[in-house]
């Protein structure tokens, strides 16, 4: 399949939207919108182009991006679609990476990067280097962020949605266990930030021992690959994962029907 066909069998129809200038890299990149939801953006080729400028060659082209989708599972693939709000193929480095090699002790050089609250990856001109495998995890990687993101908001909603329930019960026993245990027979799934409270489970790789955002991503990056085992806390949290999201979903549905509810 070529490129093309992908972009248009993952993405739906794609328009030009518009130029923009992105934050982060403080250039300006064409701005395509797809049906299937993520903006991409493309470094502009300029009309006075020169070689010692950056081009729009220095980033990772969407040919090779496109090529790495197949590759990436399906539900891994269908979380970046629906998550990630923009893609932004940049042909200059993470202007972060100094101040990240300065605090790990070592020249760092990212491949991708994520704004969490703006839900915009950036895909860094190191991952040319990467073949369609390790862009496709590195994607995942990426999208595991994201998904860290909707689990903190969908943790808001459960607590509320889960005092509530409590409301209305006769009784409140004292002891978590015994808690959990009416909960279950309830049918209410496990809360989203159980990964993090109850098991101390060994992070997947060196790199998820960086902080808990890379513990996160790195474990849903293994999972999405098949590589988590069952009996690891994660493993048991990502299945559970669509569960809770439609238990609150339930609840949240009529809330947004006041007027002047945003967001
Ligand atoms: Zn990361």
């Amino acid at each position: 399949m070529s490129a093309r066909d992908i972009l248009i069998q993952e993405f739906g129809k794609t328009d030009h939207l518009s130029m923009d200038k992105d934050a982060l890299t403080g250039l300006e990149y064409d701005i395509y919108t797809t049906e299937a939801g993520p903006n991409l953006l493309v470094k502009r080729k300029g009309e006075f182009d020169m070689p010692w400028m950056v081009q729009k060659e220095s980033a990772v082209s969407l040919k090779s991006f496109m090529k790495a989708l197949p590759e990436m599972s399906t539900e891994a693939l269908q979380a970046m679609k629906s998550e990630i709000n923009e893609i932004v193929f940049s042909p200059v480095g993470n202007p972060n990476d100094r101040a990240t090699s300065k605090r790990i002790g070592r020249i760092f050089t990212s491949a991708a990067s994520i704004d969490m609250k703006k839900r915009q990856v950036h895909i860094w001109p190191k991952s040319k280097e990467s073949d369609s495998k390790r862009l496709a995890q590195t994607l995942t990687h990426e999208t595991g962020h994201a998904v860290d993101d909707g689990r903190n908001r969908l943790a808001i909603l459960y607590t509320e949605k889960l005092r509530e329930f409590w409301s209305t019960q006769p009784n409140i026993p004292t002891d978590p266990a015994s808690r959990r245990a009416v909960e279950e027979a309830h049918g209410i799934p496990a809360h989203p930030n159980v990964w993090r409270t109850e098991d101390e489970e060994e992070p997947v790789s060196l790199y998820a021992r960086t902080n808990d955002f890379e513990y996160y991503a790195e474990a849903y990056l293994y999972y999405q690959e098949g590589r988590l085992s069952e009996k690891h806390a994660m493993f048991r949290h990502f299945r559970d994962l669509e569960r809770t999201r439609r238990w609150v979903a339930d609840w949240v549905a009529p809330r947004e029907e006041v007027p002047w509810a945003a967001d």
